[in-house]
């Protein structure tokens, strides 16, 4: 296990080895001496000077070659947490950039995705989509990880297991995504050793009894290779490689034996060109025969982790096994470090971390995933698509043109089609797999070639694939399908729903919807096309008489009504005296009661008053729930273009933030806040807030956002 000596010097050592930028090693050295002092006089478990951990953290980020933000914010990470600095103070010294990547690891620190429950979906969701925004942040979490692995062993034994389990289950498939395999690595052997004591002591120590031996044979392989090599002029550096423990036991795992366990034996040449790869393998492969299904060619078809190599496995010397990989040191450097390996590049004027991010998101299905569901409605959807697209096992399969797919293992030929393109998946009639035709329920395994039949005429997916497929993206899309479709079926009802209106009153359709009352009929109602109209009629939110009077103004009375509120709206702001009509009756005064307070979309019933006309309140208002005279059928119109005021009670614990937070969600779907009441108890706060909202839908958005923030409890409509 590596035991590194860390020190200010050691570590500053690294950083000037590669950043000479004097404001940047300034912002470097104060994060260092801010997150000293912090820290001073905190101890870690295993009685060292706590600021050894963030040193450590920051060291391990050098040898990825870290920009300054990063170091900064390594040397910062837990002080957010363990300081009792706040946010803000932190933004004053550092800078927003700086800031965010403390504050995301925080975050991440909190995160638990074991059991994640329905009420925490909207929290891990927030944090997921906010680590999108900056891959940096994992890097660091990564290398805050690696350090508190590897000092795991102060831990009582179930503390071990389960951080060891979180590791394995959490941050290890994250880094194999960002191809980050030099810490999977070490992470990997590391959780072993925890969560698998007694294999992982086993598997060191057999390896320890033949380590004599088989460095001597490699060593004996690795001058015959290089020999062969020099002799046609082919420039390299050859490495022997150990085999990791936590690959040893995989195999040991699939049922593997130790001793048949070949490619113990390992090899990596290195070399200056791509074409120097190819030249190697050629050279290697006519003196050493190589096993014809060991040969892979992670070059011209690279991981979806951007990892390039060749492997070969060959019959080396005295007939042992070699597995050998060939690649550049280019190509190592992303082998090793992944989407880190930007770093290393350092090309002028280009922009590292927009490389870097945009790498992230085009390259890493896990990341896409979290950018394609960020619209989603559904927090447990996005949850449970972004979990089973970034911890399951996955397999890398190809399309007839030898382009690279990964999909979660137990995918089907649904699932490959959905992932190329919706259009694929929508017109599927059926798969060729290895140039087989297979079920459309076939699992796709590692390595298959996949053709997808499409059918431009076909009658779309059906409801039994949403059984059969295993991506939440296909199970998306094909829901998408059928929602397109129930669309068609709403525009089919809402002109058969006009279409009745006007046989009642023997108007031919056709004379009706010439353009010239189309236009009309758009320019009153504010729609885009006729499609619209039609879907509103079917949800009710037009009446069909509506459209035709706006033909017909003559003899009608909504029309009247519709243009009176209209007019209204424009010279009156005077809240719930228009936007509610009474069949059969115009010009009558209207209030809005002020008990429920009913907004746009709610059901409604009016109550005739005592000479002050007629109050509306929500159907279900305890005053007038029980009452059986004087009530009166009320409507909202379809066009509200004024808004409404509605009251909610939020509960939350204390924090000075949730205010702010509930303005912003409120400015964002322009809600307006007309007045805020606070009342506190014992623990909790109670803010009443009046708002001015359009509609209840968008009101209930905003209950829904609120809900969303941290340390809110609850949120209710506040009734009389
Ligand atoms: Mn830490």
């Amino acid at each position: 296990m590596k035991k590194i000596n860390v020190t200010y010097d050691s570590v500053f050592k690294a950083i000037k080895s590669y950043i000479d930028d004097e404001s940047e090693l300034k912002v470097i050295t104060k994060a260092y001496k801010y997150a000293f002092e912090k820290h001073f006089g905190q101890k870690r478990l295993t009685g060292e000077d706590y600021i050894i951990h963030p040193l450590s953290v920051a060291q391990i980020l050098t040898e990825i070659y870290a920009d300054y933000e990063c170091l900064s914010a390594a040397f910062l990470h837990d002080v957010l947490e363990d300081c009792n600095v706040t946010k803000e103070e932190l933004i004053n010294e550092f800078g927003e950039n700086i800031t965010n990547l403390v504050e995301g690891v925080t975050k991440i620190n909190r995160l638990n995705f074991n059991g994640v429950s329905e009420a925490m979906n909207a929290n891990y969701r927030k944090i997921l989509v906010g680590l999108c925004e900056d891959v940096r942040v994992i890097i660091v979490k990564l290398a805050d990880r690696l350090h508190n692995m590897r000092t795991l062993y102060v831990l009582p034994e179930k503390r071990q297991k389960e951080k060891a389990k979180e590791t394995l289950d959490i941050l290890i498939p994250i880094a194999h995504r960002l191809g980050m395999n030099k810490i999977k690595s070490e992470l990997e052997d590391l959780s072993l050793r925890y969560y698998k004591p007694d294999i992982y002591f086993d598997i060191s120590e057999k390896l320890n009894q033949t380590k004599a031996e088989r460095e001597k044979i490699v060593l004996e392989m690795q001058n015959k290779v290089s020999e062969l090599l020099n002799k046609n002029n082919i420039k390299h550096e050859i490495k022997g490689r150990a085999k990791s423990i936590f690959s040893i036991y995989k195999k040991l795992d699939k049922g593997k034996k130790f001793n048949d366990i070949y490619d113990l034996l390992a090899l990596r040449v290195f070399v200056n060109t791509e074409q120097e790869c190819y030249q190697a393998l050629g050279y290697i492969h006519s003196k050493y025969r190589p096993i014809p299904k060991r040969f892979k060619d992670y070059i011209a078809m690279p991981k979806s982790n951007m990892y390039q190599s060749l492997h070969t496995t060959v019959f080396g010397i005295d007939g042992y096994l070699f597995e050998i990989q060939i690649r550049t040191y280019e190509m190592d450097l992303v082998a090793e470090n992944g989407i880190a390996s930007h770093w290393s590049y350092k090309e002028h004027g280009s922009n590292v971390k927009a490389d870097m991010q945009n790498d992230m998101e085009k390259k890493l299905q896990f990341f896409r995933t979290i950018m394609e569901m960020k619209d989603e409605k559904d927090d447990k959807n996005f949850v449970e698509a972004v979990k089973e697209d970034s911890f399951k096992e996955v397999i890398y399969v190809f399309t007839p043109k030898g382009d690279v797919i990964e999909l979660p293992k137990g995918s089907t030929p649904i699932d490959f089609a959905y992932r190329v393109h919706s259009d694929i998946g929508d017109h599927l009639v059926g798969a060729i797999v290895n140039e087989m035709l297979v079920p459309i329920d076939y699992e796709l395994k590692n390595d298959d070639v996949v053709k997808i039949n499409i059918n431009k005429n076909s009658m779309g997916p059906n409801y039994e694939w949403l059984n059969i497929v295993k991506t939440p993206q296909a199970r998306n899309k094909i829901r998408a399908f059928f929602n397109r479709l129930d669309k068609d079926e709403n525009i089919r009802q809402g002109e058969e729903l006009l279409q009745k209106e006007l046989r009642k009153r023997k108007i031919p359709f056709n004379d009706f919807l010439n353009s010239e009352n189309i236009q009309k009929i758009k320019d009153e109602l504010k729609i885009q096309d006729l499609n619209e109209l039609y879907i509103n009629l079917s949800n009710n939110k037009i009446l069909p008489s509506t459209v035709y009077n706006i033909i017909n103004v003559e003899d009608n009375k909504n029309e009247k009504i519709l243009k009176s509120v209209t007019d209204n709206n424009i010279k009156n702001t005077n809240i719930g005296k228009t936007d509610i009509y009474i069949e059969g009756i115009s010009n009558i005064k209207t209030n809005i009661a002020s008990c429920c307070k009913p907004v746009p979309g709610e059901k409604i019933i009016g109550y005739i008053t005592k000479g002050k006309g007629i109050s509306v309140h929500k159907i279900n208002c305890s005053n007038v729930i029980n009452l059986k005279e004087r009530l009166i059928e009320v409507h909202w119109n379809p066009i509200i273009t004024k808004k409404y005021y509605a009251t909610i009670l939020v509960h939350s614990k204390k924090d000075e933030n949730i205010l702010l937070n509930i303005i912003t969600k409120s400015n964002s779907l322009n809600i307006t806040v007309s007045s805020i009441k606070t009342m506190n108890n014992s623990d909790n706060t109670i803010y009443s807030i009046t708002v001015l909202v359009e509609n209840i839908d968008k009101l209930l958005k905003f209950m829904n956002d609120i809900k969303t923030i941290n340390n809110v409890i609850d949120v209710e409509r506040s009734i009389g």
